[in-house]
């Protein structure tokens, strides 16, 4: 597999057709700093997560587009000063259809040309009215054209093994994610989820309507009871009960509930691996340590899958 090429070098493989190849893609997210100090440490995770070779890294939009310059700075400089193929995620938050235009000009003028195509959610409250732009658009779907019209871009979008919290049910779910592929995206990246079978029954429902766009599980692996919180505000999903469980019984020992969540996030790794999932996607929270421990544990089937 071609890996950790510049994403200008002509003859570079787009994302979509890295994860569309025989062995399976590593990735990892990170998200814009706000901070002097918080791109001290993004740029520590890039540079100690660099060495493992991922396939690719995305970098995320701000909640409400509030970080529209950072996250084509950063895709950019990764683009250009390190070793890894970046993606920009992209919301279509508070953006006209002129703005977004501007913004996926931007990225294609830094050499970047695979980007995440997302609508994002409403600014402050994430589950309140979604008010479209007047001269916006409504969906991730209309997105996904507006990049592939642009130009020769690779264009992601996201998908919900548990359903995204406004859709009503799984089936409409389902097929709103299936519009989303048949609007032109080459793949799909998860929200995070702590049971596989989550993701295993979303990749059955997409099959059975006959869509073949590959869906990369987005993992991340809990290090704090705090994340349970969090985990289930960011997907909407209950943290399956049985695990809960066993968090719960090691709740006031840190190092424990540590290395329950790298133990417990490596093995849903590895049983995704062996349901042959085009890849795994970390969700970093800009640092590197936790996903280096999972990559590591995972290291011997990576090795055989890629053999
Ligand atoms: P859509 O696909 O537009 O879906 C939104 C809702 O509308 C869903 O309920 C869907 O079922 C419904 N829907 C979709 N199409 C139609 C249609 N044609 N008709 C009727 N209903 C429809 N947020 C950020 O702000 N920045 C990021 O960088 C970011 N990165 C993410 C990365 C991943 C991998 C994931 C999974 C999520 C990410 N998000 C990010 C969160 C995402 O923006 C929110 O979850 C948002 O609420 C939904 O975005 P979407 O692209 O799935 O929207």
């Amino acid at each position: 597999m071609s890996l950790g090429l510049p994403s200008r070098l002509p003859g570079t493989p787009s994302i979509g057709e890295l994860i569309r190849g025989a062995a399976p893609t590593f990735s990892f997210e990170f998200f814009p700093p706000k901070t002097a100090d918080g791109e001290r440490l993004l740029w520590q995770a890039i540079r100690e997560l660099e060495s493992l070779r991922p396939s690719f890294v995305s970098i995320t939009y701000g909640a409400g587009g509030t970080t529209r310059d950072t996250t084509v700075a950063v895709t950019e400089r990764v683009a250009t000063e390190t070793t890894l193929l970046p993606m920009a995620h992209l919301t279509a938050v508070n953006h006209s259809v002129a703005e977004l235009r501007n913004v996926i000009g931007r990225l294609a003028g830094a050499g970047i040309r695979n980007v995440l195509a997302l609508r994002g959610d409403p600014p402050g409250d994430p589950m309140g009215e979604w008010v479209r732009h007047p001269e916006g658009v409504d969906y991730a779907e209309d997105l996904v054209r507006l990049v592939r019209e642009a130009g020769d871009f690779s264009v992601g979008v996201a998908a919900f093994p548990y359903k995204h919290p406004r859709s009503v049910d799984v089936d409409e779910d389902t097929r709103n994610l299936v519009r989303k592929c048949r609007a032109g995206a080459d793949f799909a990246i998860t929200q995070m989820f702590f049971d596989a079978e989550d993701y295993l029954r979303l990749r059955d429902r997409v099959a059975a309507t006959g869509c073949d766009t590959p869906i990369v599980p987005g993992v991340m692996p809990v290090t704090r009871m705090a994340t349970i919180e969090r985990s289930v505000q960011l997907s909407g999903a209950p943290f399956p009960p049985e695990l809960l469980r066993r968090f719960e019984a090691v709740a006031d020992d840190e190092a424990a509930v540590r290395a329950l969540g790298i133990e417990t996030c490596s093995a849903m790794c590895a049983r995704l691996l062996d349901e042959g999932v085009p890849g795994i996607h970390f969700i970093t929270l800009n640092r590197s340590t936790a996903t280096r421990e999972v990559w590591q544990q995972l290291a011997p089937t990576q090795v055989a899958a890629a053999a």
